[in-house]
């Protein structure tokens, strides 16, 4: 087979071999049963190598925020391709990071600053984690090397990552971890908060765990905090009202930096640019990606405050500075994308989305209440999660089989983790979109019982 002109017929035709390709967080031999493969997409919709339209009620894996193949970014992306492929940015550059930067700091947490460009949300995470090292260090307070991640955090895969990060999974195969880290304790309380609307009501004590922490290890040996807002990969946990703003106050009151993982909630998912916005909290890092680019293009970002930033900026010339990066940090590709999502974002207000049609959702979700399994419902901007009750004595998670039950029979792409399903829409879908996700959702979870 020729290399390019097939390359149409290599996207759709059904693979008979796929173990060559090692699945990311997937075991070839299950996928090989019950394939699930998409060839094309547009707007709220992929098609699968069968022909099917899939209603896409993840943004991909929460990355398409603006839906799928969207002209302008496509545009911006073939015209970089063929002006500049790559260029370093180690030392020397090229013009769009630098503009690409001044637009992301004029939607940041303010006095958010400063940007650092990586490839992934993996990758953002093992930065922002290096950058709060290397601050304390720059500071004179290079003891302060603990980091604390909280149960059923999920920070990527990074060593890093899967050391803060608290998803038992992604752990146990790779010890040992980084040494000097502990965890916080998780919030979800099913039993306190089940089938509550937007964010618990339940749980601001938890943060309080910050301070049995300290104390335990004593604040001068703690560079960080890290949490996300709001964690999606660990089946959606929210964080309790007044939550993060007590953790921020503990922080403060310790010289303890907080870093906000908002790889999932940044870019418009929670109504505004970043949940630390919609949350009235400013951390002292986010890392992001995903939604960065719309997913077209791999890219993440770490925002940094300008006291970070200064640390390394103003100590005595070549005394101390960041060694860290990445051959494809910037990367113009990555960089085009990223501007065009943006203009995208902005000339369709998409970030006010998950605020107009919030409540339309929060509705149409809670209205899966009573269903077969359904033990829980959770939801916050454009998120949602339903929890299934775990199977007793039988084979197989309950949640997986709804996950694959939606793929094939009601042609909805959901995510599944354990017994959860989450859903995190293209930003630009409209009520009648929504009726359909929950439509096939109740049918979904009615023949999963
Ligand atoms: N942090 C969070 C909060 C995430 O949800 C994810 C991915 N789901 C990551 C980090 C890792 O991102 P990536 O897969 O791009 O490395």
């Amino acid at each position: 087979m020729s290399p390019s002109d097939d390359l149409a017929h290599q996207a759709t035709a059904a693979p008979e071999h796929t173990d060559a390709f090692w699945m990311p967080f997937t075991a070839n031999r299950q996928f090989k049963k019950t394939p699930r493969l998409l060839a094309s997409a547009e707007g709220m919709y992929y098609r699968s190598t069968d022909g099917r339209e899939i209603l896409d009620g993840t943004g991909g894996l929460w990355c398409c925020n603006a839906g799928h193949a969207r002209p302008r970014i496509v545009k911006a992306i073939q015209e970089q391709a063929v002006t500049l492929d790559f260029a370093p940015t180690f030392q020397m550059g090229h013009p769009l990071p630098f503009v690409l930067a001044e637009r992301l700091k004029a939607i940041a947490p303010e006095g958010l600053d400063h940007v650092f460009f990586t490839n992934s949300g993996s990758e953002s995470v093992d930065t922002a984690l290096k950058i709060a090292l290397a601050y304390h260090r720059a500071r004179g307070e290079g003891q302060r090397t603990r980091l604390i991640g909280r149960e059923k955090g999920y920070h990527g895969v990074g060593f890093g990552g899967i050391a803060v990060g608290g998803m038992v999974n992604n752990r146990k195969f790779f010890g040992p971890m980084l040494p000097g880290v502990d965890h916080l304790r998780h919030t979800l309380d099913i039993a306190r908060n089940g089938f509550n609307r937007g964010l618990p009501k339940h749980g601001i004590e938890l943060a309080e765990d910050l301070e049995r922490l300290v104390q335990l290890h004593d604040a001068s040996t703690i560079a960080a905090v890290i949490v996300e807002p709001i964690s999606g990969s660990a089946g959606v946990v929210l964080p309790p009202e007044g939550y993060l703003k007590r953790l921020r106050e503990i922080c403060d009151k310790h010289g303890i930096l907080l870093i906000f993982d908002e790889v999932i909630t940044g870019f418009g998912r929670v109504g505004k640019a970043f949940a630390a916005q919609r949350f009235g909290v400013t951390p002292d890092l986010i890392t992001t990606a995903k939604g960065l680019t719309n997913g077209a293009v791999p890219m993440g970002a770490v925002f940094a405050s300008g006291r970070i930033h200064d640390a390394f900026m103003h100590g005595p010339e070549g005394a101390i500075e960041l060694f860290h990066g990445y051959t494809y940090s910037g990367h113009p590709l990555a960089c085009a994308a990223a501007l065009a999502t943006l203009d995208t974002y902005q000339e369709e207000n998409l970030f006010e989305k998950a605020i107009e049609l919030g409540g339309y959702w929060e509705d149409a979700i809670h209205a899966l209440k009573g269903l077969p399994n359904v033990i829980d419902i959770r939801n916050f901007g454009l998120i949602g999660a339903v929890e299934l009750a775990a199977r007793e004595g039988a084979p197989g998670s309950r949640g997986y089989d709804a996950f694959q039950r939606a793929f094939h029979e009601q042609n909805l792409m959901v995510r599944c983790t354990g017994d959860v399903l989450a859903l995190s829409p293209p930003l630009i879908l409209q009520k009648e979109h929504i009726d359909r996700i929950f439509d096939r959702l109740a049918a979904t979870i009615r023949a999963t019982a």
